[in-house]
């Protein structure tokens, strides 16, 4: 059984994808190819946005998009503690400073309430939302309670194809980064990124600062910026697996469901709040005897993963950072208490199956 499955979206794909690099390996225009600019302008069609600037990767994503709200050296910068830690990086290599918050018990998502308290105590510029696992965060909320303070960033990398309303994230809130990384659920077969706006003004400049900083003229640098595009033969893969990306939300979606049907009774199950949709990114429980179920789930040959089992605020990068006041006792519980289980959109029946009932004999 496998955690993550590329290979049979691989062999799904197979023929669309292979024409696609071959068509990129033909014309040669490996950089800034014409797939980028179709790939940008799909996405953006599927999301319901205006402009989708691609760039390398999800980490580049953050950072310019950081640059683009006018994030400069020695601001402060909300964050989740409990996230990947380019969340927090991309902040600190700006030269903004790191105020980790604490996030919510049943959605994982940042507390608006704490990243209040953190931005007030710091003078913060504003907070990165971190949509974890999939599950898009409560941005309505967000906005609410910290709009009039300061900027709210998506960092959307483990989201794309989730929802709120209807509304899909990259419309969530002003601004949203997103990841291509392959394990993500719209991956390419490398690296890759993008910023996510209907604002012209912000998506022109974050064009201008992944090509260094170039003004309306290639040699007529305006700003410092930096090389973060995304390759053509990415952007060909990706075309191909926007196509599928619905479907594969929606057996993520059944696979889940049926994992909560089974399950929620002896494991904290995920929540998922009535107008949310996730993209399932992972499928993570809560439990005590996580380290226990975990053993023995890989010795039944159930690979699973802990995500994450230190938040960032007590990682040795991280631990001279600022932290929001009354702490973060909320990550520090999680960390020691989640698990996510094998979660793809090609998992069978018979493994869902196998999952379950390793799961529950664990805990009777
Ligand atoms: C994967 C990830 C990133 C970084 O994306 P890369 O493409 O690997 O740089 C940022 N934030 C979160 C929450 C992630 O899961």
């Amino acid at each position: 059984m496998r955690f993550v499955d590329l290979e049979t979206q691989r062999e799904r794909l197979r023929t669309d994808i292979d024409r696609a690099i071959a068509e990129v390996l033909k014309h040669g225009r490996f950089i800034m190819g014409p797939e980028v600019t179709a790939f940008e302008s799909e996405l953006g069609a599927y999301i319901g946005v205006d402009h989708v600037v691609t760039c390398a990767n999800g980490t580049d994503a953050l950072q310019l998009a950081l640059r683009a709200l006018g994030v400069a050296p020695g601001d402060r910068v909300v964050v989740p503690t409990f996230t990947f830690a380019a969340t927090a990086e991309a902040v600190a290599l700006v030269g903004a400073v790191p105020v980790f918050a604490d996030v919510r018990p049943d959605t994982f998502d940042l507390d608006a309430e704490s990243a209040l308290a953190a931005m007030s105590a710091q003078a913060a510029a504003g907070v990165i939302a971190v949509d974890l696992f999939g599950l898009p965060a409560d941005y309505s909320q967000l906005s609410a309670e910290v709009g009039d303070h300061g900027f709210v960033l998506a960092d959307a990398a483990q989201s794309m194809g989730g929802e709120v309303g209807g509304r899909a994230v990259g419309t969530l809130t002003g601004v949203t980064a997103t990841s291509f990384f392959p394990a993500k659920p719209l991956g390419c077969y490398g690296d890759g990124g993008a910023v996510i706006t209907d604002d012209r003004g912000m998506a022109k400049l974050v064009r201008s600062l992944r090509a260094h900083g170039k003004g309306s003229h290639k040699y007529d640098n305006v700003r410092i910026g930096t090389n973060s595009r995304l390759d053509s033969i990415q952007a060909a893969i990706l075309r191909c697996k926007l196509t599928v990306l619905e479907d594969e939300i929606g057996r993520r979606q059944r696979i889940a469901e049926r994992y909560t049907n089974h399950l929620a009774d002896v494991v904290s199950a995920p929540h998922v709040p009535i107008s949310r949709r996730s993209a399932w990114s992972h499928y993570t429980i809560v439990t005590d005897a996580r380290d226990r179920m975990a053993d023995d789930l890989r010795s039944a040959g159930i690979p699973t993963a802990v995500y994450y089992p230190r938040p960032l605020h007590q990682q040795t990068a991280y631990r001279h950072f600022p932290v929001a006041p009354g702490g973060c006792p909320v990550a520090e519980r999680l960390s020691a208490s989640v698990l996510s289980l094998p979660m793809h959109p090609y998992l069978s029946e018979k493994d869902q199956d196998t999952v379950i009932a390793e799961v529950r004999s664990v805990t009777e």
